[in-house]
């Protein structure tokens, strides 16, 4: 794929990550690897305003080009790519659900076996930090420990992927699990799952549960 190509990738996941409700106005961003760097969403730039030429380009010893400031976020995005060789996307939004959990610094239990999506349970909630900080990184990194998603307190939740397109697979489902659980406090808190059911479900995952492609 050229620059171009990528940088358009980029635009849509970031579009379609506000179209889905997860992002409101600035709310958020965006990152994949591509051949060239990491490219990522510039900062407190509307998604719908996004063209190809704006989306900055970030170098593994934090340096950047491009004529927009990168988002604010650029140093979590960094370290996670550093420190996660599998990551190829990463998704950061505020969405509803997420961000409620998160401003209760609730962690997500064991309440459904879809936690398994993200490596096990508990998918924990970082510790406050400030946004746009090297303190805030280094809260995240210790919450994805063998995680590939978590919330973020007082502030909302990412996810990655093996691309963006799977890293915004995974954030809109975290969304959809936050809701459930919050759903499930409201009907009187869930019956947890043991530690073993949620191996078998991570287990269920890895093998049972691959992508779908048509025989022949
Ligand atoms: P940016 O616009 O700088 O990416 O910031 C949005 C955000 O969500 C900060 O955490
Ligand atoms: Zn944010």
């Amino acid at each position: 794929m050229s620059g171009a190509g990528w940088r358009r990738e980029l635009i849509a996941a970031a579009r379609e990550m506000a179209a889905r409700g997860l992002a409101v106005g600035t709310a958020g961003n965006v990152s994949l690897r591509a051949p060239e760097g990491i490219l990522i969403t510039p900062s407190a730039v509307p998604y719908a305003e996004l063209t190809p030429e704006m989306i900055p380009v970030l170098h593994e010893d934090g340096g950047f080009e491009g004529r927009w400031r990168p988002s604010s976020e650029w140093r979590f995005h960094l370290d996670i790519y550093l420190t996660r060789p599998e990551a190829g996307g990463i998704v950061h939004h505020h969405a509803p659900h997420t961000t409620a959990l998160a401003m209760a610094r609730r962690e997500i239990p064991a309440c459904h076996y879809m936690i398994a999506r993200f490596g096990g349970a508990p998918l924990r909630c970082a510790e406050y930090a400030l946004f746009g900080t090297a303190a805030l990184s280094q809260a995240l990194l210790r919450a994805l420990a063998g995680r590939t998603a978590c919330l973020m307190a007082n502030h909302g939740g990412l996810a990655l992927g093996a691309d963006v397109h799977g890293a915004l697979a995974a954030a809109t489902e975290l969304e959809a699990l936050a809701q459930h659980y919050l759903l499930s406090l409201q009907a009187g808190g869930p019956v947890l799952l043991s530690e073993r059911e949620v191996a078998e479900a991570v287990e269920q995952f890895a093998t049972a549960y691959r992508p779908n492609r048509p025989k022949g």
